[in-house]
């Protein structure tokens, strides 16, 4: 089906014995905005890495576009999907502009030069997130922040319709977290992309979000729209922690706050 662009059935992964995904079935749509989360350790990031095929599952079927992950070379897959990682290590002395042109290495025929529209993604994309004043500076001299956001604008110079992001704002401050969130809703809603965040923040979760998946213990164990699935009892569930969920008439959407250990 064309509005599917992955469906899962069974999906599991093991790390030797040990199992981080057990029985993953799921139809991810196009052009919505996907949030997982769930407690440390509970698989997220290796899910993120079985649909950018840089694991394969062990068990089930992934397919993605109708044929199985597995199918594709890593150049075709990676004109389809983005993937900004939790953890990057760029160990050369690259300028920005050039990891950000790293973005488009899928797009650019081999022995061949970027072209001028390649050039022009590159620029776009440091323009969306505001780097292109440091265009010229050493990725190595950048603070954790400023290469996140470096990471992000090379995810988006790839220009895939599905953009997967790994807890994409964790060094970021509020204002760059919002430019990242609003900039990625933005291709949901205007160009038809489709976004697989991985969020810690249930705030930004629930402000973004088309459908949430929660897991735990490499299982998903929830799964719907914010309002089906942003409530305090599923919280509880899956952090074990104390919470309340309202509607926030200032951000117009479900905002969840906490019970502080704090005596007052
Ligand atoms: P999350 O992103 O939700 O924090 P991960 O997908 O990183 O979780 O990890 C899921 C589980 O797999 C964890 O228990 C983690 O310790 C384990 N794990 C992750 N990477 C490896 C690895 N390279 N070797 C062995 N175990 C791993």
């Amino acid at each position: 089906m064309a509005d599917k662009v992955y469906q899962l059935k069974g999906v599991g992964y093991s790390y030797g014995t040990t199992p981080a995904l057990q029985d993953f079935t799921l139809s991810l749509q196009k052009g919505a905005f996907y949030g997982i989360a769930g407690p440390n350790g509970c698989g997220k990031s290796t899910f993120l890495d079985l649909l950018v095929g840089s694991k394969d599952a062990d068990a089930g079927e992934l397919v993605f576009g109708g044929r199985p992950v597995s199918s594709y070379t890593k150049r075709e897959l990676a004109k389809e999907v983005a993937l900004v990682p939790q953890n990057f290590s760029i160990g050369f002395d690259y300028s920005v502009e050039e990891v950000v042109l790293m973005g488009r290495h899928p797009h650019i025929e081999r022995f061949s030069s970027p072209t001028v529209s390649d050039w022009q993604r590159v620029h776009e994309s440091m323009d969306a997130i505001g780097i292109r004043h440091f265009s010229d500076r050493s990725i190595m001299e950048l603070s954790g922040g400023e290469k996140q956001r470096v990471v992000v604008a090379r995810a988006l110079a790839q220009d895939t319709p599905v953009l997967l992001l790994d807890e994409a704002s964790s060094n970021l401050d509020i204002r760059y977290s919002l430019q990242i969130f609003n900039t990625v809703r933005r291709l949901v809603d205007n160009k038809g992309r489709t976004v697989i965040a991985v969020i810690h923040n249930l705030n930004f979760a629930a402000a973004y979000c088309d459908k949430i998946i929660f897991m735990k213990e490499g299982r998903v164990c929830e799964e719907g729209s914010v309002e089906q699935v942003m409530n305090e009892k599923i919280i509880g569930d899956v952090f074990g922690v104390e919470s309340e969920v309202r509607f926030d008439t200032f951000s117009k959407t479900r905002q969840v706050s906490y019970r502080y250990g704090r005596e007052r």
